[in-house]
């Protein structure tokens, strides 16, 4: 079966402003990306590219959005979200550009990318949402879902010490 992201180079480099369209839905499975622990067995990366060939080499623009669950590290609960990656490479044979990328022969294959996005741009350790209150560390209750009643820190042994000490420096005389 034919690699689906892979592009003809040599012919867009021949027609400088020539451009080019990926849009697929690409099963994980096909990325070798195997992750239960963040993706659905069904999940498929939203890949949407669009290619335009430079006099020296080629710009690859659009996004690589993928469906993830997962585990909040603070409270525990089950969550999950789209994570949506931006993509602006370029593709040069000679390369000119410290940031570009080497175009190895006349095919440029985006599956690398595309594979390397998903994997780095889905939380491994992700948060129910960006100010998760955690769980109490006394009671282990969800503090989402409201204070859990030991709001009151343990006694810090340092404030006992004071305790003493004030006692000590009572100014009671007999
Ligand atoms: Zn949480
Ligand atoms: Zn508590």
């Amino acid at each position: 079966m034919a690699n689906p992201f892979t592009v003809f180079a040599a012919e867009l480099l021949r027609r400088p402003g020539t451009q080019k369209q990926i849009a697929l839905s690409a099963p994980l499975a096909d990325l070798d990306v195997h992750d239960p622990s963040r993706f659905a067995p069904d999940a498929e990366a939203d890949v949407q590219l669009l290619l335009e060939s430079l006099t020296d080499g080629i710009v690859v623009d659009g996004t690589v959005g993928v469906a993830w669950h997962g585990t909040c590290r603070r409270c525990l609960a089950d969550t999950g979200g789209v994570s949506v990656s931006e993509v602006h490479d370029l593709y040069q044979r000679v390369l000119t550009d410290p940031d570009a990328f080497e175009l190895d022969g006349d095919q440029l294959d985006l599956r690398p990318v595309v594979r390397e996005l998903v994997l780095l741009d889905t939380p491994s350790t992700p948060l129910c949402r960006p100010d998760c209150a955690g769980l109490c560390p006394t009671c282990g209750a969800n503090l989402n879902d409201g204070p859990c009643g030991c709001d009151a820190p343990p006694a810090d042994p340092r404030w006992s010490a004071l305790d003493v000490l004030r006692g000590d420096d009572s100014p009671e005389r007999g």
